[in-house]
């Protein structure tokens, strides 16, 4: 049994003051590995204290720096990118094959884009070519309060974290309770790279124990969220009576458009893209939309995709599905497919209970249902599990009117070889990101990641999620010749 319960806080790792002990379970194999320390007041305050203590002289130091450091830490994710891969791989279960690399390479890529974004970006300029003496400063914006889920652990964390310092900012990271294992590898990294003491600090917990508190702290100027829509609620009253800036990635039902034009690919595609780590990406197409006269023959190629993922333990190698994280999400997502039974949507592949041959793990079928509408549970509701939800329609229109009748807006997809009708049909989507024809765009280096309605109000990535991190300041008079 591993102990990794020390926190990371002032450049030190540190027993916790007033934590309680937490076992890391493998998904696969229902069995601990690891025991870590659930936070408490203390143990936050401290971290919020060295944070506090550190932003005087971390927030002044030069572009050049931050960039240097930067570069240290990128070189460092590169060199031990496996052992990020086989953490996160056996904390939330995602296949050895994937978590080694899209899972690894994401936190990669965002480095890489906030490198670029950083050397580009000014923090000082006049307001306008007619208002020299107008002055604009972009300045960090404090002790920043990062708090991330366990869906795409190094994705979310180098989201905030990098962003964070490359604006100046000082900060406490909580990772989820359930992927920490990652993010104290992560801490590891960045001590290694010389990230000075009290800049970066990391304490797990769980949302009541160290969450809350973290978002009410009145030394916390900004918090950075993701996960679910249900605690970004709460953490936007939470933080509401100190005022602090508050951006938020939360969960997403997103919609596939398949028209009947669309590629041959498109429905087997989307159908395994809804399934792709287990089906719980906030950003993942669990409506397929399918015109009428393709609709049986996609239903099909849905089932035929669905029935022909296999299954498997996130240690073995290959390109299979692993388990769901844990014991709570695997009863969720059951018993989602069981009220789309009893909803009457038509179960075409998959069900509840284990696949086959998998009795011991938290395992489950990739699901598919035909014949949904949006009145059912399973179409409007965010399962975060492998169960695709299909419905026919018949005019570009009613697309459009069913994709944005939900309280998400977080990414939608558009399938059709008619280049006008994608870009006329991605015009009128009500969410942050679209991506059209298989092209996976809102991953792409330095682009924003983010959602309008309840899917959130931040955008990540890019200069946008760099900009989150900083206040902008307004001088008038300023005086050129100093
Ligand atoms: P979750 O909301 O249960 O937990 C996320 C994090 O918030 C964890 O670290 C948890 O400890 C903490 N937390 C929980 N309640 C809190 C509270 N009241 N105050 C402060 N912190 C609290 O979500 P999850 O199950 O870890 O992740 C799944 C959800 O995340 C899904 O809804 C998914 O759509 C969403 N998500 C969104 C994005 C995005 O960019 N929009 C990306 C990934 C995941």
């Amino acid at each position: 049994m591993k102990d990794a319960r020390k926190f990371y806080i002032d450049g030190k790792w540190v027993d916790s003051i007033d934590g309680t002990d937490r076992a890391v379970i493998n998904p696969s194999t229902e069995e601990e590995y690891a025991t870590i320390s659930l936070g408490g007041s203390q143990d936050l305050n401290t971290a919020i204290a060295a944070a506090k203590a550190s932003f005087a002289v971390w927030s002044q130091t030069s572009k050049k720096d931050r960039l240097d450091l930067l570069k240290t830490i990128l070189d460092i994710y590169i060199r031990r990118g496996s052992e990020m891969g086989e953490a996160m791989s056996l904390e939330m279960g995602a296949p050895i094959d994937l978590a080694n690399g899209l899972q690894t390479a994401i936190g990669q890529v965002h480095i890489e884009a906030f490198i670029k974004t950083l050397e580009n970006f000014e923090f000082e300029r006049p307001l306008s070519e007619g208002a020299k003496n107008d002055r604009i400063f972009y300045e960090p914006i404090g002790v920043c309060g990062l708090i991330t889920p366990w869906n795409w652990p190094m994705n979310q964390v180098t989201l905030k974290v990098i962003p964070a310092l490359a604006a100046g900012c000082t900060m406490i990271l909580k990772p989820s309770e359930e992927s920490p294992m990652s993010s104290l590898l992560f801490a590891e990294y960045l001590d290694e790279a010389g990230v000075p003491a009290g800049v970066f600090n990391l304490i797990n917990g769980d949302g009541a124990g160290v969450g809350s508190q973290l978002t009410s702290h009145p030394d916390v100027d900004f918090v950075s969220f993701t996960g679910s829509t249900r605690a970004g609620q709460a953490i936007t009253k939470s933080a509401a009576d100190t005022v602090k800036r508050v951006a938020l990635e939360l969960g997403g039902k997103g919609a596939n458009i398949i028209f009947d034009d669309a590629d041959a690919e498109a429905v087997t595609r989307g159908a395994l893209h809804c399934f792709e780590n287990t089906g719980q990406s906030c950003n993942a197409p669990t409506r397929m939309l399918v015109q009428r006269s393709r609709y049986e023959s996609a239903v099909e190629e849905a089932s035929l995709a669905a029935k022909s993922l296999k299954v498997d333990h996130a240690s073995k190698s290959g390109n299979h599905m692993g388990p769901a994280v844990n014991e709570a999400q695997f009863l969720k997502i059951n018993s989602m497919i069981d009220v789309g039974i009893k909803e009457g949507a038509r179960l075409v592949a998959g069900g509840t209970g284990k696949p086959a041959g998998l009795n011991r793990g938290f395992f489950v079928k990739p699901t598919v249902f035909a014949d949904c509408n949006n009145e059912m549970a399973v179409m409007n509701q965010e399962i975060f599990g492998p169960v695709l939800s299909m419905m026919p329609f018949d005019t570009e229109e009613e697309a459009i009117k069913i994709a944005n009748d939900t309280p998400y807006g977080l990414a939608n997809y558009v399938q059709t070889q008619d280049p006008a009708k994608a870009n006329r049909v991605a015009r009128q989507l009500r969410s942050g990101m679209v991506e059209m024809n298989g092209n996976f765009r809102t991953a792409a280096e330095g682009s924003p990641f983010g959602g309008y309605k309840q899917s959130g109000n931040g955008r990540e990535g890019g200069i946008w999620g760099l900009e989150d991190f900083l206040e902008v300041k307004g001088v008038g008079g300023w005086n050129l010749d100093c």
